[in-house]
């Protein structure tokens, strides 16, 4: 047998090394706590689950899904969108559902990647947008985001040759794993770079509802003339909890929206139906639920903040997304720092070297564990007192 050479590119699993100790750990008896996932703790509402209840029991569900879902579906995005940010799509020619967002992140490079074609991806960066792009058979160039710079590429900063020969541009505010976010004149500088070198601008806002202390992020959409240029992804995985269903969408350029729909459309066969209903319910039914999901999760950021300053780590408290982003001191790895917290407290997070090289000398903390297990794992390191 031989492998594509794809497959054989694909890097090393990053946590073989930490998954390796954390199974010796458990095998040793040690209680786990982890702080290592992006995944909501908190179950699905039930009023959503209770649309998927109602759904599950039609036939008229459990036939083939169309791929470009129901059209109640593609409304429920476009009435989402407008009621969130006042920017109106076409339900039938701009917005896309997609089998959870990072399905659509993943093929998307398929429609503007050639092989050898340049994307430009951020580092550090949630990982699927290089992999991507190499799947496609593009390089991707990694554009360096540092705390100096906001964790925000500096366009000016990309080399003119770069920037003519790229197709495409990963951009994603509120951002995984750092947690920064970006104002209104960040996306305005985006697009009108895009616009003069001709690149398309891929926006991954999942976070775009899990925010703290009234922030509200942004839609790249808000500002004019971004439809040229770019699409958003987005997901309501962090949004209602829902990660476990898959349901995700793009929206924006209409001919970017459609390359995709004609990729997708000869690859899989659409949500489950009875999923497609859920969604349909977390945007018309009652909201509640996302601010209570943030109340929870803005009460743990604070406690593991307070925790990881006492500890010795320099923080910038996030005002969006699930993560806090931790500095270490200078002198270890992410990899060496995350290896002894499992060691010495049982306690998992994700180095950030796992992001790109920009993520290294950082640790990343997921805001959803459950309160009971976070203030163990949060106890643990007050007494370990840091390094
Ligand atoms: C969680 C996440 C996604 C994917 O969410 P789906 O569950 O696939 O919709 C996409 N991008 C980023 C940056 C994420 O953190």
């Amino acid at each position: 047998m031989q492998l594509a050479r794809r497959v054989e590119a694909l890097p090393p699993y990053l946590f073989a090394e930490i998954s390796k100790k954390i199974a010796a750990r458990r095998a040793e008896g040690h209680d786990i706590v982890t702080f290592a996932i992006g995944d909501p703790d908190i179950p699905t509402p039930k009023h959503i689950m209770d649309a998927l209840h109602r759904a599950a029991d039609d036939p008229a569900n459990h036939r083939y899904p169309e791929s470009e879902g129901l059209p109640e579906l593609r409304q429920s995005i476009s009435d989402w969108y407008e009621r969130r940010f006042e920017v109106k799509f076409d339900p039938n020619r701009e917005t896309l559902p997609l089998i959870g967002s990072k399905e659509g992140i993943g093929h998307i490079a398929l429609c503007f990647i050639d092989p050898g074609d340049i994307a430009i991806v951020p580092d550090p960066g949630y990982p699927v947008y290089e992999i991507g792009t190499m799947f496609a058979g593009g390089t991707s160039y990694k554009v360096p985001c540092t705390r100096d710079g906001g964790w925000k590429p500096d366009f000016d900063a990309i080399p003119a040759d770069v920037a003519e020969k790229a197709k495409l541009i990963w951009l994603n505010y509120p951002n995984n794993p750092t947690g920064a976010v970006a104002d209104f004149d960040f996306f305005e500088r985006a697009v009108a770079w895009a616009k003069k070198y001709d690149v398309a601008i891929m926006h991954d806002n999942p976070y775009c509802d899990v925010a703290y202390d009234g922030y509200k992020p942004l839609s790249i959409f808000q500002v004019p003339g971004a439809r040229d240029v770019a699409v958003e992804f987005n997901s309501w995985s962090k949004i209602y909890n829902m990660t476990g269903w898959r349901i995700g969408m793009v929206v924006g350029n209409g001919d970017m929206v459609d390359a995709l729909m004609r990729v997708k459309s000869n690859i899989d066969s659409g949500i489950p139906q009875a999923v497609q209903r859920m969604a349909i319910e977390a945007v018309y039914g009652p909201q509640d639920c996302v601010d209570e999901h943030n109340r929870i999760y803005q009460r743990r950021r604070d406690r593991m903040v307070e925790v990881l300053r006492k500890i010795g780590l320099e923080v910038d408290t996030p005002k969006a997304s699930l993560y806090v982003w931790a500095k270490l001191p200078d002198g270890i790895t992410s990899a060496d720092y995350a290896a002894r917290l499992i060691e010495d407290c049982s306690v998992v997070v994700t180095p950030g070297r796992g992001y790109g090289e920009q993520g290294e000398g950082y640790i990343r903390l997921s805001v959803t564990t459950p309160d009971d297990r976070m203030e163990e794992g949060l106890k643990r390191l007050e007494a370990w007192k840091g390094l």
